[in-house]
């Protein structure tokens, strides 16, 4: 068999981690299989569909690189063929006119619940419809069997039956024309011959009508997969209380696609104890069998642990180009300074995210006035200002601006000062960097530039000059 699968989200909103995870199993699966993916955004709820949630779906598919195969589809361009369907439904007498009120409809659901009933529409006009006009407003109901149950064998969740008692004639198209939801995803399903339905479990429960109305249309019934809800570390459902839900929103926050990708695949997907999986050994490896029946919780440190491991063992060059977002997001310039994919391997252990990166680094690339206090204040005084003349001496003597020369000329100058390597390395550092912290000084000032590093090393001789003229 061809297998086909296929994403169909509706654009109200962002796309959640929760659907950009059903969208990786999904296409996973149509991977695994050499099968094909689909992308259908699902727009009828023509209040809540807005042209931006569609393009923020498609930005955040595409920054995963979830490639799909066909589409996007979109389901308000498909209204002529519903509206064919549910008229052979009609003319077959699977479906009928109903002509029942608002009031009607609304008493029965209070009597229903009031006895302690499951609301249902009761089918009073399945029979004749002599009485009423053809001026009426009418909707269109799907005439579900009153017998017999429907079974299903989800690849997740097992053997699921339903009995047809318990599923009342569904309205598949309004009083105004328009067809609803379920009958949509059924005859879109069946025209792009979907032969693995992979969705969230909220939509369990509308499976068995779906693959009724399949079933009435003579159209075969896919295979499903409803795969569990993703909650936060508390156990609740996941929501924006938690932190970052859109996919976007781990783009902005400094996470890479490939760690996203990686801890999704795990959060509700297991293959023995592996944590660490490449893309092709996720297709290699995922089956939908596999997948979690339990909800699983979002865990933000399990992400940046996974986030930092993929800045470090991707190819830097690889890991820059993401990078370069975050610096342009930061507003720092870097025409001038040191290569991007030089500055992943230096700051790749000592962060967990790129934003961090990107604004733990400015001074590769920009010059500063000022001085991180505490530093300043512990490291750039009186004592440090001859260390720093002597080491910029050595520096500016360097022919050549290696890290290996650096180090030499700031171990050569505690040898002649004979004072330990911090007592030089530690004002060398504020004074290049404009804070306490960097990565190890001679990689350090090596990616900086000889010329800038001169120029700041005056700058904190200057500032050290000036102060004790204050004191
Ligand atoms: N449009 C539905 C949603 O966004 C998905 C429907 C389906 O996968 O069948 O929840």
């Amino acid at each position: 068999m061809n297998v086909k699968t296929r994403f169909a989200p509706s654009p109200t909103g962002f796309l959640h981690v929760g659907g950009a995870r059903t969208a990786l199993y999904s296409w996973l699966f149509a991977r695994h299989n050499k099968g094909e993916f689909v992308l259908r955004i699902e727009d009828t709820d023509l209040e809540r569909s807005t042209p931006e949630a569609i393009e923020a779906i498609l930005d955040g598919m595409n920054w995963l690189d979830l490639q799909w195969d066909e589409g996007p589809y979109y389901q308000t361009k498909r209204f002529d063929r519903y509206k064919e369907l549910v008229q052979q439904l009609l003319d077959e007498g699977k479906a009928y006119k109903c002509y029942c009120s608002v009031e009607r409809l609304e008493a029965m659901r209070e009597a229903q619940m009031a006895s302690g009933e499951k609301p249902r529409y009761d089918g009073k006009c399945r029979g004749d419809h002599s009485e009423h006009s053809a001026d009426e407003p009418f909707v269109i109901r799907f005439k579900n069997p009153q017998e017999g149950s429907v079974v299903f064998d989800d690849k997740v969740r097992g053997r699921i039956e339903i009995a047809n008692k318990e599923l009342d004639d569904l309205i598949i198209q309004r009083s105004d024309g328009s067809p609803t939801y379920n009958f949509c995803v059924v005859v879109d399903d069946w025209d792009m011959g979907i032969t693995h339905v992979v969705r969230g479990e909220d939509h369990i429960n509308n499976t068995p009508r779906q693959i009724n109305i399949l079933k009435a249309l003579g159209a075969p019934v896919p295979e499903y997969a409803h795969v569990s809800m993703i909650l936060g570390d508390d156990g609740k459902k996941l929501s924006k209380r938690h932190g970052a839900v859109s996919v976007m929103q781990y783009r902005d926050d400094g996470y890479l696609p490939q760690a996203l990708l990686n801890y999704l695949v795990r959060l509700g997907w297991s293959h023995g104890d592996q944590e660490v999986f490449s893309l092709d050994e996720m297709v290699e490896l995922f089956t939908l069998e596999a997948i979690n029946k339990a909800a699983s919780a979002f865990n933000t440190e399990k992400l940046n642990w996974l986030n930092n491991h993929y800045i470090r063992h991707l190819p830097p060059e690889v890991v820059a180009e993401y990078l370069a977002w975050h610096m342009a997001d930061q507003n720092i310039d870097t025409t001038q300074g040191p290569s991007l994919a030089a500055l992943v391997a230096v700051m790749g252990e000592r962060v967990n995210t790129l934003k961090e990166m990107a604004v733990q680094s400015r001074y590769y690339f920009e010059d500063f006035a000022s001085f991180d206090e505490a530093a300043a204040k512990k490291h750039l005084r009186p004592v440090a200002q001859v260390p720093l003349e002597r080491v910029k001496a050595k520096l500016a003597a360097l022919a050549d601006w290696t890290p290996e020369a650096i180090h030499t000329a700031i171990q050569a100058t505690a040898d002649e000062l004979e004072v330990g390597m911090g007592k030089v390395g530690m004002p060398l550092r504020v004074a290049i960097t404009g804070a306490g912290q960097s990565p190890s000084l001679d990689v350090t000032a090596h990616l900086i530039g000889k010329e800038r590093c001169l120029a700041r090393l005056d700058q904190a001789v200057d500032f050290i000059v000036k102060r004790a003229a204050e004191a």
